[in-house]
Protein backbone atom coordinates (compact mmCIF):
# COMPACT_ATOMS: atom_id res chain seq x y z
CA UNK A 1 0.00 0.00 0.00
CA UNK A 2 1.32 3.38 -0.99
CA UNK A 3 0.90 6.21 1.56
CA UNK A 4 0.86 9.81 0.34
CA UNK A 5 0.28 13.07 2.19
CA UNK A 6 0.22 15.77 -0.48
CA UNK A 7 -2.41 16.55 -3.10
CA UNK A 8 0.18 16.46 -5.89
CA UNK A 9 1.35 12.98 -4.83
CA UNK A 10 -2.25 11.77 -4.47
CA UNK A 11 -3.14 12.96 -7.98
CA UNK A 12 -0.07 11.27 -9.47
CA UNK A 13 -0.71 8.05 -7.53
CA UNK A 14 -4.33 7.86 -8.71
CA UNK A 15 -3.17 8.46 -12.28
CA UNK A 16 -0.66 5.62 -11.90
CA UNK A 17 -3.38 3.33 -10.50
CA UNK A 18 -5.62 4.10 -13.44
CA UNK A 19 -2.83 3.43 -15.93
CA UNK A 20 -1.84 0.25 -14.10
CA UNK A 21 -5.40 -1.05 -14.23
CA UNK A 22 -5.94 -0.09 -17.87
CA UNK A 23 -8.38 2.67 -16.90
CA UNK A 24 -10.23 0.36 -14.48
CA UNK A 25 -12.48 1.74 -11.76
CA UNK A 26 -11.27 3.43 -8.57
CA UNK A 27 -13.21 2.96 -5.34
CA UNK A 28 -12.80 5.53 -2.56
CA UNK A 29 -13.49 5.26 1.18
CA UNK A 30 -13.11 8.52 3.11
CA UNK A 31 -12.51 8.12 6.87
CA UNK A 32 -11.26 9.98 9.91
CA UNK A 33 -9.17 6.97 10.98
CA UNK A 34 -9.40 5.05 14.28
CA UNK A 35 -10.59 2.28 12.00
CA UNK A 36 -12.95 -0.51 13.07
CA UNK A 37 -14.93 -3.26 11.35
CA UNK A 38 -17.52 -0.69 10.14
CA UNK A 39 -14.86 1.15 8.13
CA UNK A 40 -13.40 -2.13 6.93
CA UNK A 41 -16.80 -3.24 5.58
CA UNK A 42 -16.67 -0.18 3.29
CA UNK A 43 -13.14 -1.11 2.20
CA UNK A 44 -14.32 -4.66 1.49
CA UNK A 45 -17.24 -3.39 -0.60
CA UNK A 46 -14.90 -1.10 -2.54
CA UNK A 47 -12.47 -3.95 -3.18
CA UNK A 48 -15.32 -6.15 -4.38
CA UNK A 49 -16.67 -3.57 -6.80
CA UNK A 50 -13.60 -1.70 -8.06
CA UNK A 51 -10.21 -2.44 -9.59
CA UNK A 52 -8.29 -0.27 -7.14
CA UNK A 53 -9.12 1.04 -3.65
CA UNK A 54 -8.14 4.42 -2.24
CA UNK A 55 -8.76 5.29 1.43
CA UNK A 56 -8.30 8.67 3.08
CA UNK A 57 -7.62 9.33 6.73
CA UNK A 58 -8.20 12.95 7.67
CA UNK A 59 -9.61 14.29 10.91
CA UNK A 60 -11.32 17.27 9.33
CA UNK A 61 -11.18 20.32 11.61
CA UNK A 62 -13.99 22.21 9.84
CA UNK A 63 -16.64 19.63 10.75
CA UNK A 64 -16.03 19.94 14.51
CA UNK A 65 -17.69 22.66 16.58
CA UNK A 66 -15.60 24.77 18.98
CA UNK A 67 -16.64 22.67 21.99
CA UNK A 68 -16.40 19.30 20.28
CA UNK A 69 -13.78 16.56 20.41
CA UNK A 70 -11.42 17.52 17.54
CA UNK A 71 -8.30 17.64 19.76
CA UNK A 72 -9.01 14.37 21.53
CA UNK A 73 -10.48 12.48 18.54
CA UNK A 74 -8.71 9.07 18.52
CA UNK A 75 -5.72 8.91 16.19
CA UNK A 76 -4.33 5.40 15.63
CA UNK A 77 -2.42 5.86 12.39
CA UNK A 78 0.02 2.92 12.66
CA UNK A 79 -2.74 0.42 13.47
CA UNK A 80 -4.95 1.87 10.72
CA UNK A 81 -2.17 1.44 8.15
CA UNK A 82 -1.66 -2.20 9.16
CA UNK A 83 -5.40 -2.90 8.82
CA UNK A 84 -5.67 -1.23 5.42
CA UNK A 85 -2.54 -2.98 4.20
CA UNK A 86 -3.94 -6.36 5.27
CA UNK A 87 -7.17 -5.64 3.36
CA UNK A 88 -5.29 -4.97 0.14
CA UNK A 89 -5.86 -1.20 -0.09
CA UNK A 90 -3.80 0.29 -2.91
CA UNK A 91 -3.43 3.88 -1.80
CA UNK A 92 -3.81 5.76 1.48
CA UNK A 93 -4.14 9.53 1.35
CA UNK A 94 -3.42 11.06 4.76
CA UNK A 95 -3.05 14.81 4.29
CA UNK A 96 -2.39 17.47 6.93
CA UNK A 97 -4.95 20.18 7.67
CA UNK A 98 -2.66 22.72 5.97
CA UNK A 99 -2.61 20.61 2.83
CA UNK A 100 -6.41 20.39 2.68
CA UNK A 101 -7.00 24.01 3.74
CA UNK A 102 -4.21 26.16 2.30
CA UNK A 103 -3.61 29.43 4.11
CA UNK A 104 -6.46 31.84 3.41
CA UNK A 105 -8.81 29.19 1.98
CA UNK A 106 -12.32 30.62 2.17
CA UNK A 107 -14.34 28.45 -0.22
CA UNK A 108 -16.94 26.14 1.29
CA UNK A 109 -19.63 23.80 -0.01
CA UNK A 110 -22.96 24.28 1.73
CA UNK A 111 -25.80 21.91 0.89
CA UNK A 112 -28.58 24.16 2.11
CA UNK A 113 -31.67 22.85 3.87
CA UNK A 114 -30.74 19.23 4.44
CA UNK A 115 -27.54 20.32 6.26
CA UNK A 116 -29.61 21.96 9.00
CA UNK A 117 -31.57 18.84 9.95
CA UNK A 118 -30.85 15.99 12.40
CA UNK A 119 -27.15 16.27 13.36
CA UNK A 120 -26.94 19.53 11.42
CA UNK A 121 -29.44 21.08 13.80
CA UNK A 122 -27.48 20.11 16.92
CA UNK A 123 -24.07 20.64 15.32
CA UNK A 124 -24.30 23.91 13.35
CA UNK A 125 -21.74 24.02 10.53
CA UNK A 126 -20.95 20.30 10.84
CA UNK A 127 -22.25 19.32 7.41
CA UNK A 128 -20.72 22.39 5.76
CA UNK A 129 -17.37 21.01 6.95
CA UNK A 130 -18.24 17.50 5.78
CA UNK A 131 -19.46 18.51 2.32
CA UNK A 132 -16.50 20.84 1.82
CA UNK A 133 -13.88 18.23 2.67
CA UNK A 134 -15.61 15.44 0.75
CA UNK A 135 -15.92 17.71 -2.32
CA UNK A 136 -12.18 18.45 -2.07
CA UNK A 137 -11.36 14.73 -1.74
CA UNK A 138 -13.59 13.84 -4.71
CA UNK A 139 -11.93 16.59 -6.71
CA UNK A 140 -8.39 15.41 -5.89
CA UNK A 141 -8.92 11.65 -6.13
CA UNK A 142 -11.57 11.56 -8.89
CA UNK A 143 -12.97 8.15 -7.86
CA UNK A 144 -15.58 6.25 -9.89
CA UNK A 145 -17.37 5.01 -6.77
CA UNK A 146 -17.34 6.38 -3.23
CA UNK A 147 -18.42 4.27 -0.25
CA UNK A 148 -20.16 5.62 2.85
CA UNK A 149 -21.80 4.03 5.89
CA UNK A 150 -25.53 4.04 6.60
CA UNK A 151 -24.40 4.70 10.20
CA UNK A 152 -24.15 8.39 9.23
CA UNK A 153 -27.53 8.54 7.48
CA UNK A 154 -27.79 12.34 7.55
CA UNK A 155 -24.31 12.61 6.04
CA UNK A 156 -25.42 10.29 3.24
CA UNK A 157 -28.44 12.54 2.52
CA UNK A 158 -26.24 15.66 2.42
CA UNK A 159 -23.59 14.07 0.20
CA UNK A 160 -26.09 12.50 -2.20
CA UNK A 161 -27.55 15.95 -2.77
CA UNK A 162 -24.10 17.49 -3.16
CA UNK A 163 -23.14 14.88 -5.79
CA UNK A 164 -26.36 15.63 -7.67
CA UNK A 165 -26.25 19.41 -7.32
CA UNK A 166 -22.57 19.75 -8.29
CA UNK A 167 -22.62 17.09 -11.04
CA UNK A 168 -19.87 14.96 -9.54
CA UNK A 169 -19.19 12.16 -11.97
CA UNK A 170 -19.21 9.28 -9.50
CA UNK A 171 -21.52 6.78 -7.89
CA UNK A 172 -22.17 7.05 -4.17
CA UNK A 173 -22.72 3.69 -2.49
CA UNK A 174 -24.01 3.11 1.02
CA UNK A 175 -23.04 0.12 3.18
CA UNK A 176 -25.14 -1.23 6.10
CA UNK A 177 -24.38 -0.38 9.74
CA UNK A 178 -21.88 -2.77 11.35
CA UNK A 179 -22.82 -3.56 14.94
CA UNK A 180 -21.18 -5.22 17.92
CA UNK A 181 -22.72 -8.59 18.85
CA UNK A 182 -25.01 -6.89 21.40
CA UNK A 183 -26.33 -4.33 18.91
CA UNK A 184 -24.19 -1.26 19.60
CA UNK A 185 -23.39 0.47 16.31
CA UNK A 186 -19.62 0.48 15.80
CA UNK A 187 -18.06 3.93 16.09
CA UNK A 188 -14.59 5.35 16.61
CA UNK A 189 -16.12 7.25 19.54
CA UNK A 190 -17.15 4.03 21.35
CA UNK A 191 -13.63 3.88 22.74
CA UNK A 192 -14.45 6.94 24.87
CA UNK A 193 -17.09 4.93 26.78
CA UNK A 194 -16.47 3.50 30.26
CA UNK A 195 -17.81 -0.05 30.77
CA UNK A 196 -20.91 1.38 32.47
CA UNK A 197 -21.49 3.92 29.68
CA UNK A 198 -20.93 1.16 27.10
CA UNK A 199 -23.79 -0.77 28.76
CA UNK A 200 -26.05 2.28 28.85
CA UNK A 201 -25.33 3.03 25.19
CA UNK A 202 -27.19 -0.13 24.19
CA UNK A 203 -30.42 1.78 24.77
CA UNK A 204 -30.03 3.49 21.38
CA UNK A 205 -30.22 0.27 19.34
CA UNK A 206 -32.90 -1.08 21.70
CA UNK A 207 -35.07 1.99 21.02
CA UNK A 208 -34.69 1.40 17.27
CA UNK A 209 -35.51 -2.30 17.63
CA UNK A 210 -38.72 -1.29 19.41
CA UNK A 211 -39.60 0.91 16.42
CA UNK A 212 -38.90 -1.99 14.02
CA UNK A 213 -41.02 -4.30 16.15
CA UNK A 214 -43.99 -1.89 16.15
CA UNK A 215 -43.70 -1.33 12.38
CA UNK A 216 -43.80 -5.10 11.90
CA UNK A 217 -47.07 -4.99 13.87
CA UNK A 218 -48.38 -2.38 11.40
CA UNK A 219 -48.00 0.69 13.59
CA UNK A 220 -47.34 3.44 11.02
CA UNK A 221 -47.95 6.77 12.81
CA UNK A 222 -44.61 8.50 13.44
CA UNK A 223 -45.67 10.07 16.78
CA UNK A 224 -46.60 6.64 18.18
CA UNK A 225 -43.28 5.17 17.03
CA UNK A 226 -41.30 8.10 18.44
CA UNK A 227 -43.12 7.87 21.79
CA UNK A 228 -42.29 4.17 21.98
CA UNK A 229 -38.62 4.82 21.21
CA UNK A 230 -38.49 7.63 23.77
CA UNK A 231 -40.04 5.31 26.37
CA UNK A 232 -37.19 2.83 25.81
CA UNK A 233 -34.61 5.63 25.95
CA UNK A 234 -36.15 6.86 29.21
CA UNK A 235 -35.15 3.50 30.72
CA UNK A 236 -31.60 4.90 30.89
CA UNK A 237 -32.13 8.30 32.55
CA UNK A 238 -28.39 9.04 32.43
CA UNK A 239 -28.53 8.98 28.62
CA UNK A 240 -29.46 12.45 27.33
CA UNK A 241 -31.46 12.29 24.11
CA UNK A 242 -30.44 14.86 21.50
CA UNK A 243 -33.00 13.83 18.87
CA UNK A 244 -35.26 10.90 18.17
CA UNK A 245 -37.02 11.42 14.85
CA UNK A 246 -38.68 9.70 11.95
CA UNK A 247 -37.77 11.42 8.72
CA UNK A 248 -37.69 11.16 4.95
CA UNK A 249 -34.25 9.60 4.25
CA UNK A 250 -33.57 12.03 1.38
CA UNK A 251 -34.75 15.39 2.73
CA UNK A 252 -34.44 14.53 6.45
CA UNK A 253 -37.78 16.27 6.99
CA UNK A 254 -40.07 14.70 9.56
CA UNK A 255 -42.82 12.47 8.22
CA UNK A 256 -46.26 11.84 9.68
CA UNK A 257 -46.24 8.11 8.98
CA UNK A 258 -43.89 5.46 7.63
CA UNK A 259 -46.08 3.92 4.93
CA UNK A 260 -43.82 5.21 2.12
CA UNK A 261 -40.66 4.18 3.99
CA UNK A 262 -38.67 6.31 6.42
CA UNK A 263 -35.55 6.66 8.50
CA UNK A 264 -35.80 6.33 12.29
CA UNK A 265 -32.79 8.14 13.74
CA UNK A 266 -31.55 8.77 17.23
CA UNK A 267 -28.69 10.77 18.75
CA UNK A 268 -27.89 10.79 22.46
CA UNK A 269 -25.10 11.77 24.81
CA UNK A 270 -23.76 8.98 27.04
CA UNK A 271 -21.41 10.43 29.65
CA UNK A 272 -19.71 13.03 27.46
CA UNK A 273 -19.87 11.00 24.25
CA UNK A 274 -22.44 11.80 21.57
CA UNK A 275 -23.60 8.66 19.76
CA UNK A 276 -25.88 8.22 16.75
CA UNK A 277 -27.80 5.26 15.35
CA UNK A 278 -30.63 4.67 12.90
CA UNK A 279 -32.73 2.13 11.11
CA UNK A 280 -34.28 2.24 7.67
CA UNK A 281 -37.99 1.42 7.54
CA UNK A 282 -38.90 -0.09 4.16
CA UNK A 283 -42.06 1.10 2.40
CA UNK A 284 -45.08 -0.95 3.42
CA UNK A 285 -46.29 -3.29 0.73
CA UNK A 286 -50.01 -2.82 0.16
CA UNK A 287 -52.07 -5.58 -1.41
P1 LIG B 1 -15.68 8.25 10.11
O1 LIG B 1 -14.27 7.77 10.20
O2 LIG B 1 -16.43 8.17 11.40
O3 LIG B 1 -15.80 9.59 9.42
O4 LIG B 1 -16.43 7.22 9.15
C1 LIG B 1 -15.95 6.94 7.86
C2 LIG B 1 -17.01 6.16 7.12
O5 LIG B 1 -17.25 4.93 7.81
C3 LIG B 1 -18.36 6.88 7.04
O6 LIG B 1 -18.92 6.70 5.75
C4 LIG B 1 -19.17 6.20 8.10
O7 LIG B 1 -20.56 6.24 7.88
C5 LIG B 1 -18.64 4.78 8.00
N1 LIG B 1 -18.93 4.04 9.25
C6 LIG B 1 -18.63 4.43 10.51
N2 LIG B 1 -19.13 3.54 11.40
C7 LIG B 1 -19.75 2.59 10.68
C8 LIG B 1 -20.46 1.40 11.02
N3 LIG B 1 -20.65 1.03 12.28
N4 LIG B 1 -20.97 0.65 10.01
C9 LIG B 1 -20.80 1.02 8.71
N5 LIG B 1 -20.14 2.13 8.33
C10 LIG B 1 -19.62 2.90 9.29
Amino acid sequence: MRIVTTIAEARAAVRALRDGNQAGSIGFVPTMGALHAGHMSLVCAARGQCDAVVVSIFVNPTQFGPNEDFAKYPRTFEQDCALLESEGVDLLFAPSADEMYPLGASTFVDVEGVSDRLDGLSRPGHFRGVSTVVAKLFHVLAPDKAFFGQKDAAQVAVLRKMVRDLHFSLELLVCPIKREADGLAMSSRNRYLSPEERRRALVLSKALWRVEELVSENVVAAPALIDAALAVLAGEPEVRVDYCKIVDPETLEEVADVRKGALAAVAAVVGTTRLIDNTVIAPLVTA
